[in-house]
């Protein structure tokens, strides 16, 4: 899609419809992901970012395969992941993990840290010299020690299980982690030390990070580029900076004046675009642009045709048809 350097990561076209009531006799469908292409290139990170139901989370699912798409593909490393089978499948769940947002419901309650962080080891069939030796510098690097190693998740704080949880996805070396609104239920300062080390980890192992959360302020400071989505659609993508200093898209701006920062420019934004209404139902989102119900500067054509994702100005791309040469 640019030229930014090598794609881990490529989305193709990627679709995921849910039943409404079941499979037999549906009628309706929950169209979660519908048709969305991006590429995660190796070593940044990608930040998906939107109201809750619009898809993020099934999206990182679907690339991690943990949910079988509609229709679409996802490419690792030039690989098919819906394709992969046997010992490609495996090598693929080595190197492409997730850290979930619920820290609390993540880890087993029965296991010791030392279990928790050697279990993807023994699914996996890597043996190591030492384990107590392997889990402890592991603790170190997400800012645990030995004196944590028997204990049990009760024993500790939500930042600190997190720090576990992410010391699990490591043991493997991972390439890829799919972090879902990993900081959400944590406290601000906790929020931000994760977050830091999550970048000291990334430029450490070289990671490449898809960051999914619904706070456009988090999602910037932790990404180099930025996806908006709104009902299943990518609707604006871009350079960080340039998302948030030059957003395109009536819905970024108005996501962008949602975030209590003492920021002239956002104030501006802020002033331009008023919250208004609730999210459609992506069970029956409407004709044409998505947003066109929301949308201030809705125009006939916004409710009948769906405007395409086009590339603005150089790796800023937009779907709205107040840009779109028609
Ligand atoms: Fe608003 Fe129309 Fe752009 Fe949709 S296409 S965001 S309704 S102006």
């Amino acid at each position: 899609m640019t030229s930014m350097g090598n794609a881990l990561v490529s989305v193709r076209n990627l679709r995921k419809y849910f039943p409404v009531g079941g499979v037999l006799f549906t009628k309706a469908w929950v169209k979660a992901v519908d048709g969305v292409s991006f590429d995660i290139y190796e070593g940044e990170t990608l930040g998906l970012v939107g109201e809750s139901g619009c898809g993020k989370t099934t999206t990182g699912k679907l690339i991690l395969r943990l949910l079988e798409p509609t229709d679409g593909e996802v490419y690792f490393e030039g690989k098919n992941v819906f394709k992969l089978r046997g010992k490609e499948l495996r090598e693929f769940r080595r190197k492409a993990n997730i850290v979930f947002q619920d820290p609390y419901t993540s880890l087993d309650p029965r296991m010791t840290v030392f279990d928790i962080v050697m279990e993807p080891l023994r699914v996996h069939g890597i043996r190591v010299e030492d384990p107590e030796q392997f889990v402890v510098k592991l603790l170190y690097e997400v800012g645990l020690n030995e004196t944590h190693l028997y204990r049990y998740p009760h024993e500790f704080s939500g930042g600190q299980r997190q720090r576990i949880a992410i010391a699990r996805v490591l043991a493997l070396r991972p390439k890829f982690i799919v972090l879902d609104e990993p900081t959400s239920n944590l406290d601000v300062s906790v929020q931000a030390q994760i977050l830091n080390m999550l970048k000291e980890l990334q430029k450490r192992y070289g990671l490449t990070y898809l960051f999914i959360s619904h706070n456009l302020g988090v999602v910037r400071y932790m990404s180099d580029r930025i996806a908006v989505m709104y009902l299943g659609k990518i609707v604006e993508m871009g350079p960080a900076d340039e998302v948030f200093e030059n957003p395109l898209h009536p819905y970024t701006r108005m996501l962008l004046a949602s975030i209590p920062v003492p920021d002239p420019k956002i104030s501006r934004s802020r002033r331009r675009t008023k919250i208004t209404g609730e999210p459609p139902s992506p069970i029956n989102p409407p004709p044409g642009c998505r947003f066109h119900p929301r949308c201030p500067h809705a125009k006939n054509v916004c409710e009948k045709e769906e405007p395409p994702l086009i590339e603005y100005s150089k790796n800023h791309f937009v779907a709205c048809w107040l840009y779109a040469k028609r």
